[in-house]
């Protein structure tokens, strides 16, 4: 599906909740489908305002939690700095080098079995989703050899 298609169908959605279509709305979400890797609001009103400089900041902060709202984009902290914003549709994790901050997307399905062992020996319910794990990528892994498993 091409940006455009998927600009509609998320207004589609929007006018389906009962939310209004303008066209400051309209740019915000081609922003965000166009950003393909995970952008700060920053970078979204960046992107806005570079083509409606008349878009407030405000107005971006406000539509991304409608969107959030209507479950189309989520944020997720993968570090120390701002919050960064992905499409919802697709449940991923992010594996943060905290030396030079690589981002390795995982499927939901490589974290399984940890969080079918926290439940069971902790009575734990695992949601990773909102915060990244971090560690080391294998540039810069502190222990020449991986954990045994
Ligand atoms: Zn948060
Ligand atoms: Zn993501
Ligand atoms: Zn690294």
């Amino acid at each position: 599906m091409n940006t455009t298609d998927r600009v509609e169908e998320v207004l589609a959605q929007l006018r389906a909740n009962g939310g209004r279509v303008t066209s400051p709305r309209r740019a915000i979400l081609q922003a965000l489908f166009e950003h393909t890797e995970h952008p700060t609001a920053e970078q979204i009103t960046a992107t806005v305002q570079a083509r409606h400089p008349d878009v407030a900041e405000s107005t971006v902060y406000r539509f991304l939690d409608d969107l959030k709202r209507l479950g189309v984009v989520d944020h997720v902290h993968l570090g120390h700095g701002p919050a960064v914003y992905h499409l919802a549709d697709d449940t991923h994790h992010h594996l943060v080098c905290q030396t030079c901050d690589r981002v390795i997307e995982i499927p939901d399905r490589a974290l399984e079995e940890l969080r079918r062992q926290l439940w069971q020996a902790y009575e734990f319910e695992l949601e990773p989703q909102h915060f990244a794990l971090l560690g080391r990528c294998d540039a810069c892994a502190v222990s020449p050899h991986p954990p045994a498993s």
